[in-house]
């Protein structure tokens, strides 16, 4: 078994490193623990031979980059559409989400992605299963997760009438003063979060949270070394949360040309999201989406999906970065280790992007959204063992990332993911030990 040995070494593989650098052939990427020790010619004191204590893999005509990050992944949302459990607005108990959650992150795991960020879930889900990952309970990618959203009357996730409030299995929070936000911030943090969400309007029409607002949640969580995103499709909270300094901005689709300004003087980076649109213009143009239990408004939703491939163009011009990410588990129909490829296809096919630009964005740039920057995204001497290995070359066509069948290998932590194993028969303490 691979655990008992203490050096990997994976051979002869075409390298895509994360970091830009043309693909080449590689000859060896030692791994010692859970971290990569070294890339290039295999080391002279290193005996693959040496069966007991080196396990080699050998990649020769595979293409091996580093494990995806997706940036946008929520794990414990309701909408569970199984059959026999209850329908409502989501699901409703904490026990139930949990187990859903850890199932999930097992699925993506085998999607190869190695790291999610995850802006908001139920109750505190996601703190729990990120915790059992990490202290090797059970299988799955590094999370980097934030509790409910912080949110306002009328907001994203504010959908209960005002004498409810947003009730327990809310993935919505209402803090409708700073200081009922600090509060909650403080609250989260007292729980275990790694970042803040916050969430303006689901659309962006009009502005819910004032600049004050998000500049006293962003002090108080910086303070307490959280980081802080926001839901803004708006332009005029999207220029507020770029001015209160949040660390990242997801969609940002309505943004103006002096939105954006702002955010490029700000230097954070927008998390675009387009996937999520796209599957669900997918799902409009087959008119299949009356079976899903959302509501959805086609023709908005296809505006919006439009934007953001015109944002993608813009943000490029001004020099702000852009993560990769795809709202997987936002809804019945992103279901876990389907999508997660998928933004990438969109960054070439509509930002712009180069095959290869969209996969440093998708591994390197990614990794300050799990709060790992320059610890995982690239296939490098010191930094953490996530590897994938491909039978196709994802520079040919980046679409080959989405097709579970050419993924060869998954390595997270310096161990090697069963992919044989079905889903199904994944139990919840094999990676114990
Ligand atoms: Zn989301």
């Amino acid at each position: 078994m691979s655990a008992a040995k203490r050096t990997l070494v994976i051979r002869n593989g075409i390298l895509i490193d994360g970091s830009g650098k043309p693909s080449s052939r590689n000859d060896a990427i030692v791994i010692e623990g859970n971290r990569i020790k070294s890339v290039g010619a295999l080391p002279p004191d290193l005996h693959v031979e040496d069966r007991n204590n080196v396990e080699a893999i050998d990649t020769a005509g595979k293409w091996v980059m580093p494990g995806l990050i997706d940036a946008h992944c929520h794990m414990s949302y309701g909408y569970p559409l199984i059959k026999g459990e209850g329908k409502g607005k989501g699901t409703t108990r904490p026990e139930f989400s949990t187990l859903k959650s850890a199932r999930s992150a097992q699925k993506v795991l085998r999607a190869g992605v190695t790291s999610i960020s995850v802006p908001g879930g139920t109750w505190f889900t996601d703190v729990g299963v990120r915790d059992a990952i990490r202290l090797g309970l059970m299988e799955g990618p590094r999370m980097f997760v934030a509790g409910r959203m912080i949110v306002t009357y009328g907001c994203i996730e504010d959908d209960e009438p005002s004498w409810e409030g947003t009730p327990d299995h809310s993935i919505g929070k209402l803090c409708n003063t700073a200081d009922e936000m600090v509060t909650e911030v403080r609250r989260q943090g007292k729980h275990g979060v790694n970042f803040i969400k916050m969430a303006d309007s689901r659309s962006g029409e009009s502005q819910m949270l004032a600049k004050e607002e998000i500049a006293a949640v962003v002090g108080e969580a910086h303070r307490r070394n959280l980081k802080v995103a926001i839901h803004s499709r708006g332009a005029g909270s999207t220029r507020a949360a770029a001015e209160a300094g949040v660390d990242w901005i997801v969609h940002a689709d309505l943004a103006t040309d002096r939105d954006l300004d702002a955010v490029a003087k700000a230097g954070m980076p927008i998390l675009p999201t387009a996937t999520f649109l796209a599957v669900v213009v997918e799902l409009g143009k087959q008119q299949k989406v009356g079976a899903e239990q959302v509501q959805l408004d086609f023709n908005r939703l296809g505006r919006h999906y439009e934007l953001l491939g015109a944002l993608m163009h813009k943000a490029r011009k001004l020099g702000i970065r852009l993560l990769v990410g795809t709202d997987t588990g936002n809804n019945s129909f992103t279901r876990h280790g389907e999508l997660h490829a998928k933004e990438l296809e969109i960054f070439v096919k509509h930002g712009g992007y180069s095959p290869m630009e969209a996969i440093v964005a998708a591994t390197r740039d990614n990794a300050m959204a799990v709060g790992l920057d320059g610890q995982v995204g690239e296939v490098k001497a010191g930094q953490f063992a996530d590897i994938t290995v491909w039978d196709k070359d994802p520079i040919a066509d980046i679409a080959i990332l989405q097709d579970l069948k050419n993924l060869a290998w998954v390595i997270k932590d310096g161990k090697i993911v069963d992919l044989d194993r079905p889903n199904e028969m994944l139990t919840f303490q094999q990676a114990a030990e």
